[in-house]
C-alpha cells in the first residue's frame, strides 16, 4: 500500500560484538544511497552490547538508519538480574524493540500474556513494538495459522490504547520459514497479513488498520522481496540470517 512507508528491519539475533557491529553499519551506510533510505525505512536490531556503537555510528553520521533492541523487560527497573528496561533503550536512542520473536516464545517461554506487558513497557518508555507473531509448523499443515496467529495478536494487543496500536509494527514470521530456507509463497503470507489487517480493523477501525505497518518474516532474501512486498497487506519485511551480510541486506533494502 503506498499509504504505509515500507519497512525493512534486520534482526541480527545474538551475532556481531561491537567492533562488527560497527563495521556492518558503516559497510551497510556506504551500500545504499539517500534516496534509498528514503524510500524505504531502513533499521538495525544489534544485540544489547552493540547498541551504543551502533548508535554512535548512526548519530556521528547523520545516517538515515533506525535501530532498535531485540527484547525489553517488563519491568521499569528493580531487582531484575540480566534483563534490560525499555527507559535504558530509549536513552541510548533505539527507536524500535522487537518482541515476542519466536525464540524468545520457544526457548524462554513467552507467554501472550507476557508479551503484552513487554509491549506495554515498550509503549511507556516511548519505544515501538516490532510484535511477532507466527505459526508453527504442526498448526500450519492443521490448516489452522489463521486462527492461531489472530489469537496471538488478540493477546499481545490486549488493553492497549487505540492510539499506541496505530503505532505499532506487527512482524508476521510463520515459524517454519525462520532460518530454514522455506519462505512462505507470496499468498500464504497474504493470507496471515491479511487477516491480521481486518482483525484490526474490526478491533480499533479502519484508520488504525490502514496505518500499521505488517512485516512478514522468515527467509527472506534479496531475490524473493519484490514478490512478497507486491502483496497488498505486506509493508516491510523483519530480516535474519541475510541481515548479517551488509550488502545483501542492501540489496533487500533496494527491493522497489
Ligand atoms: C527472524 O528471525 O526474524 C527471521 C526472519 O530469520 P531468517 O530471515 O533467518 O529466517
Amino acid at each position: 500500500d503506498v499509504t504505509r512507508k515500507p519497512i525493512i528491519a534486520g534482526n541480527w539475533k545474538m551475532n556481531l560484538n561491537h567492533f562488527e557491529a560497527n563495521l556492518l553499519v558503516q559497510k551497510l551506510a556506504a551500500s545504499l544511497n539517500a534516496a534509498q533510505l528514503e524510500a524505504v525505512e531502513t533499521v538495525v536490531l544489534p544485540p544489547f552490547t552493540a547498541l551504543r556503537t551502533v548508535q554512535t555510528a548512526i548519530e556521528g553520521d547523520k545516517l538515515n538508519i533506525g535501530y532498535g533492541a531485540q527484547d525489553v523487560s517488563q519491568h521499569a527497573a528493580g531487582a531484575y538480574t540480566g534483563e534490560i528496561a525499555g527507559s535504558m533503550l530509549a536513552k541510548l536512542g533505539c527507536t524500535y524493540v522487537v518482541i515476542g520473536h519466536s525464540e524468545r516464545r520457544e526457548y524462554h517461554n513467552e507467554s501472550d500474556a507476557l508479551v503484552n506487558a513487554k509491549i506495554k513497557a515498550a509503549f511507556t518508555a516511548g519505544l515501538t513494538p516490532i510484535f511477532c507473531v507466527g505459526e508453527g509448523l504442526e498448526i500450519r499443515e492443521a490448516g489452522n495459522q489463521v486462527e492461531h496467529v489472530l489469537a496471538q495478536v488478540d493477546g499481545g494487543l490486549e488493553d492497549l490504547k487505540t492510539e499506541q496500536v496505530k503505532q505499532i509494527v506487527i512482524a508476521y514470521e510463520p515459524v517454519w520459514a525462520i532460518g530454514t530456507g522455506k519462505t512462505a509463497t507470496p499468498d500464504d503470507a497474504q493470507e496471515v497479513c491479511g487477516a491480521i489487517r481486518a482483525r484490526l480493523a474490526e478491533k480499533y477501525g479502519s484508520e488504525v488498520a490502514e496505518a500499521v505497518r505488517i512485516q512478514y518474516g522468515g527467509s527472506v532474501k534479496a531475490n524473493n522481496i519484490a514478490q512478497i512486498m507486491a502483496q497488498p497487506d505486506v509493508d516491510g519485511a523483519l530480516v535474519g540470517g541475510a541481515a548479517l551480510d551488509a550488502e545483501g541486506f542492501a540489496a533487500i533494502v533496494r527491493f522497489p
